[in-house]
C-alpha cells in the first residue's frame, strides 16, 4: 500500500509548509495530509550561504514530511488488494471474503457493505 501511495501522491508543498494529497483513483475525492509546517517558515535568509543551508534543510524536512503523509494515508485511505488501487472510504467495500473498492466489487458480482456507511 505503501508504494500505491507514493505513486499518487502529490506535493502540495509551498515555501512555508508540507502538505501532500492523495486522489482516490475512483471518484477523485482528494485526500490532504495534515500541513506541516517548515522549521525556518517566515524567517529572512541573511546570506547566500544561509540559503544554501536552508535549501538543504527544507528538502531533509520535506522527506520527513512526506513519509508522515504515507502514514497518515495509511489510516485514512484504502487500498483495494484487486486493482491495487487507492480509493477513499465512499468508495471501498467490505466484501465477505476479501474487501476491495466498489469498481472491483461491480466487476466481480461481489455484495459488501461501504466503509463510509459502517
Ligand atoms: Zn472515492
Ligand atoms: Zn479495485
Amino acid at each position: 500500500m505503501r508504494k500505491a501511495i507514493m505513486n499518487n501522491m502529490q506535493d502540495l508543498s509551498d515555501k512555508d509548509r508540507f502538505v501532500f494529497s492523495v486522489d482516490c483513483t475512483v471518484c477523485g475525492k482528494k485526500w490532504t495530509s495534515t500541513p506541516i509546517s517548515f522549521s525556518k517558515a517566515g524567517e529572512t535568509v541573511i546570506s547566500e550561504a544561509k540559503e544554501i543551508v536552508y535549501a538543504a534543510l527544507y528538502q531533509n524536512e520535506k522527506q520527513q514530511a512526506a513519509l508522515k503523509a504515507v502514514e497518515e494515508a495509511k489510516i485514512n485511505l484504502n487500498f483495494c488488494p484487486v486493482c491495487k488501487s487507492i480509493v477513499c472510504d465512499s468508495c471501498f467495500m467490505i466484501c465477505d471474503d476479501i474487501d476491495m473498492c466498489v469498481e472491483c466489487a461491480a466487476a466481480l458480482h461481489e455484495n459488501g457493505e461501504l466503509v463510509e456507511a459502517l
